[in-house]
């Protein structure tokens, strides 16, 4: 199956210069939704995971199902204020902005094994927080698992100690 058929490029969204990849076509057609679910979930099994982390929003939009498929947990990475117990936090760049991610701080037993999900590889900026906040917490980074992966901006580079499962590249 083509998963890029099913990708809507927007030029110059949220701003000038980016290309903006939205899957909310892939999500609209059940069957292209699952399969691309499947062959995540796949990774996430062969990783033997014990609990996925995703950042908000789209990495719920990956992460979830994949989660509930395979009977593990998920663990929501969230912007700063909105997880309502304790939490640890993390400053960040995005492709297109500056911000704070936050995780519960009971929320990753040490020693588990981890896979973040998210729906785009971009620069890496937000799953090296991501990762950071996993690691500080004792968690055991077995994979980093996207449904996109924009190569030209060189994550990858980024996240070079990390295992990297990507659907789609660009
Ligand atoms: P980064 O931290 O640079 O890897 O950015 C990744 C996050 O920003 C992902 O969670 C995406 O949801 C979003 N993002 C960044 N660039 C794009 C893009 N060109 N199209 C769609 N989403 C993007």
């Amino acid at each position: 199956m083509d998963f890029k058929d099913h990708i809507k490029i927007i030029e110059d969204f949220p701003k000038e210069g980016i290309r903006f990849k939205d899957i909310t076509p892939l999500m609209q057609n059940g069957k292209v939704y699952k399969q691309a679910m499947d062959e995540m979930a796949a990774y996430v099994k062969k990783k033997d995971a014990d609990i996925i982390v995703g950042p908000e929003a789209r990495g719920f939009i990956v992460g979830c199902p994949v989660a509930y498929s395979l009977e593990l947990g998920f663990v929501p990475v969230r912007k700063n204020g909105k997880l309502p117990r304790e939490v640890i936090k993390v400053d960040y760049g995005l492709e297109y902005g500056n911000d704070a991610l936050t995780i519960h701080k009971d929320s990753i037993t040490p020693g588990q094994k981890v896979v973040i999900m998210d729906d785009l590889l971009a620069t890496g900026g937000t799953i090296d927080a991501t990762i950071k906040l996993v690691e500080q917490l004792g968690g055991d980074v077995v994979g980093l698992a996207f449904m996109i992966e924009l190569a030209y901006l060189n994550g990858r580079e980024k996240l070079k100690d990390y295992d990297i499962f990507t659907l789609m590249q660009y």
